[in-house]
């Protein structure tokens, strides 16, 4: 899978390129992640890509031309890529949501910074707005990074091939408690059942702690599944 990112700040997606589980599977060539310095498509010389607000009030806003540019020359290079718009505004970024759009070939991910973006680029230019939750960050680079590893994980081989199904969502119930070395810490203990070796009564008591750490910390989970 591909990422194209239009940010005002690609360095700060080295946190994500250099270590971890995104850097191992770029290079497995699982996905790749392009980055692009917004201020390259501005017409001036100071390099400015944002102006005042019509109509008033706090904050600069970004132009249309220098994403509506950087958009043509992304999709010259992968033309069927969908563009979203990280924005407070959009659609709550979900598991089922990343799992849908690990299923696509490219995306192109637009960082919003200042009061955001002119309103005519989501008008025209942008496929999907996506949140990642109810609350304003300075900029959209984080919030694409969050994205980037949310839909990463879901495809094939970036994790071990077991290594998400029991994670919380995945299921639509909360993942089950982890344990491990040593058996006794300050006379807390592992659960006898992990002990056993019995693989089926480990498995069963794995999905009665998923169902009961749902109801404790996310009823709204067991709600929506009238089954349980
Ligand atoms: N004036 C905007 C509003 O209230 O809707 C907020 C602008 S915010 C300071 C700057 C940028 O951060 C946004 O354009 C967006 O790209 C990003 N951003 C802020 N909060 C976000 C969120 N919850 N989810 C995704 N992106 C967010």
């Amino acid at each position: 899978m591909r990422f194209d990112v239009i940010t005002l700040f690609p360095d700060m997606f080295f946190a994500i390129t250099d270590e971890g589980v995104i850097a191992r599977a770029i290079k497995k060539s699982l996905l790749s992640i392009h980055t692009w310095q917004l201020r390259d498509f501005s017409a001036n010389k100071h390099r400015n890509i944002d102006d005042k607000p019509y109509g008033g009030g706090a904050g600069m806003v970004m132009q249309v031309k220098p994403i509506r540019d950087c958009i043509a020359k992304i999709k010259q290079e992968t033309p069927q890529t969908k563009v979203i718009y990280l924005s407070p505004q959009g659609q709550k970024l979900t598991h089922q949501l990343a799992v849908k759009i690990s299923t696509f070939d490219s995306v192109t991910l637009l960082c919003g910074r200042y009061e955001g973006v002119d309103e005519r680029i989501i008008q025209q230019d942008v496929d999907m707005e996506i949140s990642i939750g109810d609350y304003v960050i300075s900029g959209g680079e984080l919030a694409a990074m969050v994205l980037i590893d949310s839909v990463s994980r879901q495809i094939p081989g970036v994790l071990g091939n077991q290594d998400s199904l029991n994670d919380s969502f995945a299921n639509e119930l909360l993942d089950y408690p982890h344990y491990t070395r040593p058996e006794i810490v300050d006379g807390q203990q592992v659960p006898e059942v992990l002990l056993s070796g019995h693989q089926a009564n480990i498995d069963a008591w794995r999905k009665d702690q998923a169902l009961k750490n749902t109801q404790i910390k996310r009823q709204d989970l067991i709600k929506k599944q009238p089954n349980i």
